[in-house]
């Protein structure tokens, strides 16, 4: 990835590719305190967009403010470097990362007298578990490993260091042959996926973990929360358990990089129709409607690079 043509947006400039660079003495690098966004940008009708460009710029500031970061740019420039960047690289939908670090002025876990840092990439990314896994849903193992508690690394902040979790956990269900894990938390219940949050569907209703369980506020949950009420289906947060999931009706994954992903098994258990249900495909439609800029109803949430 770091070898290419284009350009990144770093602390204020447009910088070459291969140019944008950080030294090893990098107090994120050491100690894992900094924070980040998964952003996308879609082909419309108006031209390039990105998706919730605002909630998303809003959900790093307030990383930052927990991790008591304070990023020496105004969201507005934090949203304009994400247009410049889709342009720069002259790209027509794309996957964007904004991440705030802390410099290497100075090492030691407080970070106390060093700067902070903001850059933000842009690339071509397709489906993030497979074109096809969207089609016919993807295959979870229920995590060894517990997702962080909440009083741990603060799970509404998007931290660098929250992913080492995740990593753990992708790892050994991918290296046990599945396509994902679900992590549960630290009572048992079940949380998010390493990249994802979780619905389930029974009887008609959406469900989905409230965020006591430690998920991230995602953007694309909340999407989902809009869907459903359009589509009519009732929707409740509430604490979940794992063999609730093994015997709903329809279960799938929430991200931006995983858009709308079903899930047709877990932990070997098929779930449902052990394929992508009929209202997992209703409500995946209304979300590519969205972001394609095709339902009028949301263009607020489509800023045109
Ligand atoms: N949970 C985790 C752990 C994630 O990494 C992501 C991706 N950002 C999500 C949930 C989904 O969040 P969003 O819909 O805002 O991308």
């Amino acid at each position: 990835l770091h070898d290419r043509d284009g350009k990144i947006w770093m602390d204020g400039e447009l910088v070459d590719w291969r140019d944008a660079k950080i030294h090893v003495l990098t107090h994120t690098l050491h100690y894992g305190c900094g924070a980040f966004e998964g952003v996308r940008a879609y082909e419309t009708p108006a031209g390039t967009a990105i998706f919730r460009l605002q909630e998303h710029t809003q959900r790093l500031f307030n990383s930052a403010k927990i991790l008591r970061m304070k990023i020496p740019f105004t969201p507005e420039q934090v949203n304009q470097a994400q247009r410049d960047v889709i342009k720069a690289n002259g790209l027509k939908s794309g996957y964007l990362r904004p991440l705030t670090w802390i410099g290497s002025e100075k090492l030691g876990v407080s970070p106390k007298g060093n700067k902070v840092h903001l850059m933000v990439a842009a690339w071509a990314w397709g489906a993030y578990l497979g074109e096809e896994g969207m089609k016919r849903g993807i295959r979870v193992k229920t995590s060894s490993f517990t997702r962080h508690h909440v009083n741990i690394t603060m799970t509404q902040a998007k931290t660098v260091s929250n992913y080492t979790n995740s990593i753990l956990a992708n790892m050994e269900a991918t290296d046990d042959g599945y396509d994902e894990a679900l992590l549960l938390d630290a009572s048992g219940f079940v949380s998010e996926g390493a990249g994802e949050n979780l619905f389930v569907i029974k009887n008609g209703t959406v469900y989905t973990p409230d965020l006591s369980a430690g998920a991230l506020n995602g953007i694309t949950r909340n999407t989902i929360f809009h869907i459903c009420k359009d589509l009519g289906l009732p929707l409740v947060e509430k604490r979940i358990t794992r063999d609730e999931v093994y015997i709903c009706d329809e279960a799938f994954f929430t991200g931006t990089a995983a858009e709308v992903t079903p899930i047709r098994e877990l932990d070997r258990v098929e779930i449902g129709i052990g394929s992508r249900g009929p209202i997992t495909e209703k409500i995946q439609k209304a979300f590519f409607d969205i972001v394609g800029g095709q339902n009028l109803k949301y263009a607020d949430w489509l800023t045109v690079c």
